[in-house]
């Protein structure tokens, strides 16, 4: 079932005050079938059915020196989707791959492509991702199997000197991973050259072909010679979105190991606001309980996000905010704070939905709505990663 505000018009960038108006009437309509998607009480409390992996990583016909990297990250056993996909990106196939959130799909795919290069030094690989700390994590783990297996990556996004991206560009490094818009860019300066590459992945893949994106992403990938292998991730691929797989994928596989529509591993419930009370009187009320130690708030707007935070640390809370007005550096830097809990609250808007791999969140608050139920989705996916649980809480005023 397609979800009431349909993704691809809410989040084109071009229709988005039209588009807003929409959303927020239709918000206002929500209707009881709806919040019932905001709750799931019946957590997996144990493994019910253990996933058996059909390899081992050192079966995977793979470099030595890349098992033993895969070894010293602590990787014991692959997770299903890399259980299910590695096998095929080696055999140069292109792949559909779809898992909950925080299950390893970044893995799935960095794994296969380093071992393309450990085996012809000349591949590059190119990874587009839709936003700016998603590019960075996803270095971060490159850099974590391949720091001393020679293989480099650099990180290409906006709001941050391209002078530095051009220089490191110039050494030619086999992983670019990217945002749209500075891949673009570079591209138009005619310092990414991006006839050498013949890898091309897709991360948060829907997101990256919605309309906002779309005709970046046709642009960007036309300049990458043919045949070309292609590869998409995500948790959620929706059937406007499948049907453009056609056009990006050449006999793709599709492989889609996801337990259900979120991931089981998060407890979700909704919170009514009484009447009487704000929406901030019951959050402080929350943000006070020993158990809330790690939480992630979701807001609607680049503005509202940036008052509740204020508001928060004016009441003595450990609180920073992560949305699309603010410098880069200090996007980054507040995203790392949370991250190594020198905060105990991240405020953000749908910027932090994507992809982003914070360890042990507690709870997920959806201050606001989320405007379509896949970025529900996402949003509570920060919580209950890697085998851990986590709470998601979205607040309903007035019905
Ligand atoms: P997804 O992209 O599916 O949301 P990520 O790739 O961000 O998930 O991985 C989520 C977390 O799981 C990360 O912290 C990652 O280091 C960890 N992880 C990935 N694969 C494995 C594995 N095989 N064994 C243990 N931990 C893993
Ligand atoms: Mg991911």
């Amino acid at each position: 079932m397609q979800p009431r505000n349909s993704p691809y018009q809410s989040r084109a960038r071009a229709n988005f005050t039209r588009n807003r108006t929409q959303t927020t009437r239709n918000r206002s309509q929500l209707k009881h079938a709806d919040i019932a998607r905001f709750i799931n009480k019946s957590v997996v409390t144990e493994t019910v059915e253990a996933f058996v992996p059909q390899h081992r990583f050192s079966d995977f016909p793979i470099e030595q020196r890349l098992k033993d990297a895969i070894i010293r990250k602590g990787y014991t056993e692959p997770t299903p989707i890399q259980d299910r996909t590695i096998a095929h990106i080696l055999r140069k196939a292109d792949v559909v791959g779809i898992a909950n959130t925080g299950t390893g799909k970044t893995a799935a795919f960095l794994i296969p492509l380093i071992n393309k290069i450990l085996v012809q030094q000349r591949e590059r690989v190119l990874i587009i991702v839709p936003t700016r700390e998603l590019a960075v994590q996803i270095a971060e783990e490159l850099n974590g199997f391949a720091r001393h297996l020679n293989v480099r990556g650099t990180v290409c996004v906006g709001g941050t000197g391209i002078g530095r991206q051009i220089q490191e560009l110039r050494a030619r490094p086999h992983f670019v991973i990217g945002t749209p818009g500075r891949l673009k860019d570079l591209l138009e300066r005619k310092v990414l050259n991006l006839s050498e590459f013949r890898t091309a992945v897709l991360d948060e893949a829907d997101r990256m072909l919605d309309m906002g994106f779309i005709k970046d992403m046709r642009r960007i990938l036309s300049l990458l010679p043919t045949p070309r292998h292609t590869l998409f991730f995500s948790a959620t691929i929706s059937l406007e979105i499948k049907k453009l797989v056609g056009e990006f994928l050449t006999n793709p596989i599709e492989i889609s190991v996801k337990t259900g529509d979120t991931a089981a591993s998060v407890e979700q419930d909704i919170v009514r606001i009484p009447p009487g009370q704000t929406k901030l009187d019951v959050l402080q009320k929350l943000l006070t309980q020993p158990e809330f130690n790690k939480v992630l708030i979701f807001g609607r707007t680049k503005h509202g996000v940036e008052k509740l935070s204020k508001i928060l640390i004016s009441q003595g809370f450990r609180a920073e905010s992560i949305h699309g007005n603010k410098l880069q550096g200090r996007r980054q830097k507040a995203l790392d704070s949370f991250k190594r809990a020198q905060v105990q609250i991240l405020v953000a808007t749908d910027v932090a939905a994507r992809g982003l791999d914070i360890d042990s969140v507690s709870h997920v608050i959806n201050y606001d709505l989320p405007a379509s139920h896949e970025d529900y989705i996402h949003r509570i996916g920060r919580t209950g990663r890697a085998g851990k649980r986590g709470k998601a809480l979205t607040f309903i005023e007035h019905m």
